[in-house]
């Protein structure tokens, strides 16, 4: 992996003759290193959140790569920064908050972010660019420059790398416009699920004007301009008491109303000099499991009323595979992978939708006699085995789904 500071080495060194007259420009490492690790907790992919979440902290602060995926499916590397740290909103969470204890503010400017990036490109260390930010002294004014810096790149310099923009909150429509012009991907932070839960997290944020109705000049526009890769955005989960059935209600205007090609999570973690220092760290299996329903929903397509035998009385979901949970909530009786549609198979654990397909193949020539059979499909035999009828004989080893 390029490690932050590697990066941050190898932009140092480059002469950036490339890009305008600053050629011999000295940079300010400490910049680069601060602001890289300022983006720990703005998320490209589930992935970069689970590998953050599995190798720790020293991982995400090594950071300054990330992986993200383009429209097309492609895994490609990205510089992962902000463009500045100053930010005068109060997000309890957040060591770059106006609450927060007292740091060294850095900001790039537009030709600088634009060298650093082109020069990393050029030496195959990245293949696209993940730009978030602090609001600096105003939205607008700082969401001018991070545009510029991406004009700068596509215009002056040709360069047909990734792009994925961070829309600061309270933007206006016209730099909204801007940025889904030049960038392949979009997002606005949503941080919390509702009005009343952002109220808790930040304060000094507008739920409704400042995060959703961004959102809906990102649907908006997307009519008429090209957004290869869509609109993303992401939630914290456990900071401000909300319960997953929250989250997961949110998530579904996200996708259904919205248009979102993904929604993001990031289990709370509690950082030292921020406001919300003291609270409770949210358990890793929480996001997990939360990845695990957004699959179920926008994968599998299960509904609302299906996904709800996830969630515990109190809204939360436990620490299980869902997908089991709901198939011991919904289905009545064994499924026979003879007879059972696509949308019957899909719902037992250990069966896919590429392995469904497999099945309605292979018993077009014949019969599907032995759990063997199944398994050479591809089907995860343990997992689906008590809620499979095969052979004439159901799951036998369980009382009714297995407890
Ligand atoms: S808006 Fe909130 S989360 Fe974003 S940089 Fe400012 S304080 Fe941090």
């Amino acid at each position: 992996m390029t490690t932050l500071e590697k990066m941050a080495r190898l932009a140092a060194g480059s002469s950036f003759d490339s890009v305008g007259p600053a050629s011999g420009h000295a940079l300010d490492l400490a910049k680069v290193e601060a602001l890289g690790r300022g983006t720990k907790y703005d998320l490209c992919t589930s992935s970069a959140a689970r590998r953050e979440r599995e190798e720790g902290l020293a991982s995400a602060l090594r950071g300054g790569l990330c992986h993200s995926f383009t429209g097309s499916g492609r895994c490609v590397s990205l510089f992962k920064t902000l463009y500045t740290n100053a930010c005068p909103h109060d997000c309890g969470y957040c060591p770059n908050a106006s609450t927060s204890a007292k740091k060294r503010i850095f900001s790039y400017s537009p030709e600088e972010l634009a060298r650093i990036t082109l020069d990393l490109y050029q030496e195959n260390r990245i293949e696209g660019l993940f730009l978030s930010s602090g609001i600096g002294r105003d939205e607008n004014e700082t969401m001018e420059e991070m545009i510029e810096a991406v004009r700068l790149l596509r215009t002056a310099h040709h360069f047909r790398g990734y792009v994925h923009l961070k829309i600061l909150p309270g933007s206006s429509k016209e730099h909204v416009r801007q940025a889904m012009e030049l960038a392949d991907r979009v997002s606005v932070n949503l941080e919390g699920p509702s009005a009343a839960r952002m109220a808790e997290l930040c304060p000094s944020k507008e739920y409704e004007n400042d995060i959703l109705a961004r959102q809906r000049y990102i649907r908006d526009l997307s009519r008429d301009l090209a957004l290869p890769a869509g609109q993303t955005t992401q939630m914290v989960v456990g900071a401000a008491g909300e319960t997953d059935r929250e989250i997961f209600d949110r998530m579904l205007i996200e996708y259904d109303i919205l248009n979102l090609k993904r929604v993001y999570f990031s289990a709370f973690t509690p950082l030292a000099g921020t406001a919300f220092e003291d609270r409770k760290k949210a358990p890793a299996w929480r996001e997990h499991r939360l990845y695990q329903i957004d699959w179920l929903r926008r994968v599998y397509k299960l509904d609302e009323g299906e996904i709800a035998a996830a969630f515990d009385d109190d809204g939360f979901l436990r620490n299980s595979d869902p997908k089991v949970e709901i198939a011991r909530a919904s289905l009545e009786e064994p499924v026979d992978p003879n007879g059972a549609s696509f949308a019957e198979l899909i719902r037992v654990p250990g069966i896919g939708p590429k392995t469904a397909r497999r099945i309605l193949i292979c018993r077009k020539n014949s019969r599907i006699e032995r759990m063997g059979d199944l398994a050479k499909l591809g089907v995860a035999a343990r997992r689906a085995g008590p809620f499979l009828k095969v052979g004439g004989k159901a799951g036998a080893t369980l009382d009714r789904w297995g407890a």
